[in-house]
């Protein structure tokens, strides 16, 4: 068996913004035998996850549940709904839309990047205006899709999807529009639908709270008469199949058995709790992290405080201070993993993750950790974030009783 070594004792924070903390809960169901793939026990448990998966993605339309990491799922993206050398639009907001567009490039797209020059770009969400005239320019539909990231998960930035869509019908163009959620989904608010989003693509290990091993595709009836013109080469991640499967919940290959367990559990917990409980805490932890930060007197990554992420925060250290080099202090020291810097931004910032199966004191420790970890680095800080975090979630109640049944008898204790 895999040990380490790592964590001697108690829980090890793995404070990177994915994956995320598994919680016992979801490991407890994953641990059930496996079970067969195209016996009736499984279609049953095949049925729900897909069912509940619209209800996460907000979607009415088919959802694809691949074994595969999201890198994967926004490669299914691609393939199925284009064809070889189309041009697509995308917009760098950071490392991973990078790579996306990488991808693209690798698989023989035409791409066209839109994005703010220089490390300004990357501090910010898309500006949704700059799409809409590129398209109202393409008045020959060359156009295709439009890719963006809705949460940066390398810079702590979201983007307003809902306004993308606005630019493109504004702009009367045609084009798709490819939205990757693999970190924004399940923490931060997504509307599939109500965003008239044509691809969403996200993975199983950042909000979901699982392991990671699971890649999505959610679709819009747009999106699957597309692919069936589209004529990129596409085998395993291809729709037309996997639609037609699911519908008596099997799949046309092995599906990960387990990792669906842990699916089921995770879309009971969060639906049970109900999503908007589900982002508003996630904005409130952010918020915490954020005052601590602010305190520190540090840069946050993200430079428009309309878009901060509410899944992570970019914590950008001073001018000659490697940042992974507090890191790897924080890490050995206090047995705490965060983000690295990717890319353009490695060395010149670190990343706090407070999503998944977190609460506030996890992160106060973090903060804490993160704290010592600067000091030590002989870092200056302005104040404490820690007193700064505690004050935040002290004079902003959330909790566990918060919303629920037991709450409210709690706020109207009964007369004794
Ligand atoms: C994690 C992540 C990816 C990559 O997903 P993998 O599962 O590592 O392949 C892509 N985009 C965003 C925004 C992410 O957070």
């Amino acid at each position: 068996m895999f040990t380490t070594d790592a964590h001697p004792t108690g829980r090890h924070f793995l404070q990177i913004p994915g994956p995320s903390p598994v919680p016992d809960r979801i490991l407890r169901a994953m641990s059930l035998p496996t079970i067969d793939h195209r016996g009736p026990e499984f279609g049953r448990l095949g049925l729900k996850v897909l069912a509940d998966m619209k209800a996460i993605f907000k979607t009415r339309h088919p959802v694809m549940i691949y074994p595969g990491s999201g890198t994967g799922a926004w490669e299914a993206a691609l393939v199925n709904v284009l064809s070889p050398g189309d041009h697509v639009l995308m917009y760098e907001t950071g490392h991973f839309a990078f790579l996306w567009n990488q991808l693209a490039t690798r698989l023989g797209l035409k791409t066209e990047v839109l994005g703010l020059p220089g490390a300004e770009g990357w501090r910010h969400g898309v500006h949704a205006d700059r799409i809409e005239q590129r398209l109202k320019a393409d008045s020959a539909h060359s156009i295709k899709a439009v890719c963006v990231v809705h949460n940066e998960t390398s810079t702590g930035v979201t983007s307003d999807i809902a306004a993308v869509r606005r630019a493109i019908d504004a702009a009367k163009h045609p084009a798709l529009l490819l939205v990757d959620t693999i970190s924004g989904l399940a923490g931060a608010d997504y509307r599939h639908d109500e965003w008239g989003v044509d691809v969403s693509i996200s993975g199983s290990q950042k909000g979901l709270m699982l392991p990671p091993g699971i890649g999505f595709n959610a679709l819009s009836p747009k999106a699957i008469e597309a692919s069936a013109k589209a004529t990129m080469p596409r085998a395993y991640w291809g729709w037309a199949e996997m639609i037609e499967m699911n519908k008596t919940g099997y799949w046309p290959s092995t599906p990960n058995t387990n990792l669906l367990y842990g699916l089921s559990e995770a879309c009971d917990m969060l639906l049970a709790d109900g999503l908007e409980r589900v982002f508003a805490r996630h904005q409130r932890w952010a918020a915490g992290v954020r005052a601590a930060v602010q305190a520190w007197g540090l840069p946050i990554q993200c430079a428009d405080p309309a878009v901060y992420s509410p899944i992570l925060t970019g914590v950008m250290t001073p001018e000659g201070v490697d940042a992974d080099a507090v890191r790897k202090l924080i890490y050995e020291r206090f047995d705490c993993s965060l983000g690295t810097g990717l890319g353009k931004v490695k060395g010149r910032m670190f990343r706090i993750g407070h999503l998944g199966d977190s609460n506030d004191l996890t992160l106060v420790a973090t903060v804490a950790g993160c704290e010592m970890g600067l000091k030590l680095a002989g870092v200056r800080l302005a104040g404490s974030g820690v007193q700064a975090v505690m004050d935040h979630f002290s004079a902003h109640p959330g909790g566990l009783l918060q919303g629920t049944p037991a709450a409210k008898e709690k706020a109207q204790p009964a007369m004794a």
